[in-house]
C-alpha cells in the first residue's frame, strides 16, 4: 500500500476532525442509523409509497441475486451499460453479465475494468497502482502512447470514459443513502456520476434496504460524515438527490418526463441479511455508511489489501484486534466485536484456518498458544489470537 497515500488522508482528515462538531457528528450518524435500523420495516413501506408518488418504480428483492436478474432484465439489450463505482453493484459482478457493454465510469474502477488490480478498497480501487504502471498497461492492451504522468492520464482516460457515457442507454448506480421520502442520494468527485444518472435515458438505482433514513436532513448528516472519514474532505465535491425522472411542464403547462436528465428512473432495495441481523450482536454491522476509513487505517489491509471484517473465513483470522476501524468509524461500529462473534461462528461452524487449529491445539496442549515453543528466546511461530 501506497505509505503517502495514508500520511496525506490523515493529514487531510486530521484537519477535518479538528473542528469540535465533527465528534458530536459521530454521535448523530450513531443515533440516526440505530433509528433507522429499528424503524426499518416502516421506513421500507414509506419509501415505496414516496417514490411511487415521484415516477419511480421501486422493487424489493430478497437478496443480491435477485437483485441481478431484475437489473439483468431491466438492462434488457442495451448496448452500452454506463456504471458509477458502487460496493453494491460489485458484489453482482455484473462484468460477467454484459461483458463488453458495461463501462466503469470511475476512473479508478475503468482503470482497474482494464488492467486488473488484487485491492478490494471500496473507494480508491487503483490508489496502490503508479501512473507508468498504467500507462504502459494500456499502451499494451490498446496501442498508441499513454501518457505516464497523473495528470495528463487522468485527460486521456476521461475523454474515453465520457465518450462512453454518451453512448450509454442505461445508467447504474447504488446509492449513499436512500430517503424515506423519496430520493437517492449519490456523493461524488469526478463528476461521472451526475453523467450517468442524467444523460443515459434511463437510471436504475441498487441499494440495501439498512441504507434508508427518514429525511434528506439525515442523508445530508451522511453525506458529511462520508467525506470527513473517507477521504478527509469538508464535503464531497458533489451530492446529488434524486427524486424521479426529469420532467417539464414548460410548454403549454403539460407535463412531459424525459428531457435533459433520466426519462425513467427504477430502484432495486435489497434485503439481504438486514432483517435477520437486526437485534443481534451484529446489527450495528447495518449502520456502515461505506466511507472506507476503516480501510485507510487498518493495518492488515494495508499489508495484504484484503479486509478482515469481511466475512470470509480466509480473511477473518488475519485480524490483529487493534481497534483502529472502531476508533475510525464515523458511524460508531464496534468492528472488533463483530470480528469475535464472525470467528465464535466459525468455529462452531467447525470452520478454522489451519493456524488457528493449531493455536487451539497448543492451548489444550501446552497451556499456551505457541506450544513448545512457550519459555524459549523466541518463537518459530506467532499466531493471532
Ligand atoms: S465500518 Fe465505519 S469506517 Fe468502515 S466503511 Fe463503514 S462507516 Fe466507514
Amino acid at each position: 500500500m501506497n505509505k503517502d497515500f495514508v500520511y496525506n488522508y490523515l493529514e487531510r482528515r486530521n484537519k477535518s476532525l479538528a473542528k469540535p462538531e465533527q465528534e458530536k457528528l459521530r454521535d448523530e450518524i450513531n443515533e440516526l442509523k440505530r433509528q433507522s435500523i429499528s424503524n426499518l420495516k416502516e421506513l421500507v413501506t414509506t419509501t415505496i409509497d414516496n417514490f411511487k408518488n415521484n415516477g419511480v418504480e421501486v422493487f424489493v428483492v430478497k437478496n443480491y441475486q435477485e437483485a441481478k436478474e431484475k437489473l439483468v432484465e431491466l438492462c434488457g439489450d442495451a448496448e452500452v451499460i454506463a456504471k458509477s463505482k458502487s460496493n453494491t453493484l460489485d458484489k453482482l459482478s455484473l462484468s460477467n453479465d454484459f461483458g463488453d457493454r458495461l463501462l466503469e465510469t470511475d476512473l479508478g474502477a475503468y482503470i482497474v475494468s482494464h488492467i486488473g488490480n488484487d485491492s478490494d478498497h471500496p473507494v480508491l480501487p487503483a490508489i496502490d497502482l503508479k501512473a507508468k504502471e498504467i500507462a504502459d498497461k494500456f499502451s499494451d492492451k490498446f496501442g498508441g502512447q499513454y501518457p505516464t504522468e497523473a495528470k495528463a492520464l487522468t485527460d486521456k482516460l476521461k475523454v474515453e470514459i465520457r465518450q462512453g457515457i454518451m453512448k450509454a442507454e442505461v445508467g447504474l448506480t447504488g446509492a449513499n443513502a436512500v430517503t424515506a421520502e423519496g430520493q437517492i442520494m449519490l456523493l461524488e468527485n469526478e463528476g461521472n456520476i451526475s453523467l450517468v444518472t442524467r444523460l443515459p435515458k434511463r437510471h436504475i438505482a441498487v441499494c440495501g434496504i439498512e441504507k434508508i433514513v427518514p429525511t434528506a436532513v439525515e442523508a445530508v448528516k451522511i453525506a458529511k460524515a462520508a467525506a470527513v472519514w473517507g477521504t478527509g474532505q469538508a464535503q464531497p465535491t458533489y451530492i446529488s438527490f434524486i427524486a424521479g425522472p426529469s420532467k417539464t411542464a414548460d410548454i403549454e403547462n403539460e407535463l412531459v418526463t424525459g428531457v435533459q436528465g433520466a426519462q425513467e428512473v427504477f430502484l432495486i432495495l435489497v434485503e439481504g441479511e438486514a432483517y435477520s441481523k437486526i437485534g443481534t450482536e451484529e446489527e450495528e454491522s447495518l449502520y456502515c455508511i461505506h466511507c472506507g476509513a476503516c480501510y485507510n487505517l487498518c493495518a492488515t489491509w494495508n499489508l495484504t489489501g484484503s479486509m478482515p471484517k469481511s466475512k470470509s473465513v480466509e480473511t477473518v483470522y488475519d485480524c490483529t484486534l487493534c481497534q483502529n476501524c472502531t476508533f475510525n468509524c464515523p458511524a460508531k461500529i464496534n468492528w472488533q466485536n463483530i470480528v469475535r462473534i464472525s470467528r465464535a461462528r466459525y468455529n462452531k461452524e467447525g470452520k478454522n484456518t489451519g493456524n488457528n487449529l493449531r493455536m487451539i491445539e497448543n492451548v489444550r496442549k501446552f497451556g499456551n498458544p505457541f506450544g513448545e515453543n512457550a519459555g524459549k528466546d523466541s518463537i518459530d511461530e506467532l499466531f493471532c489470537c
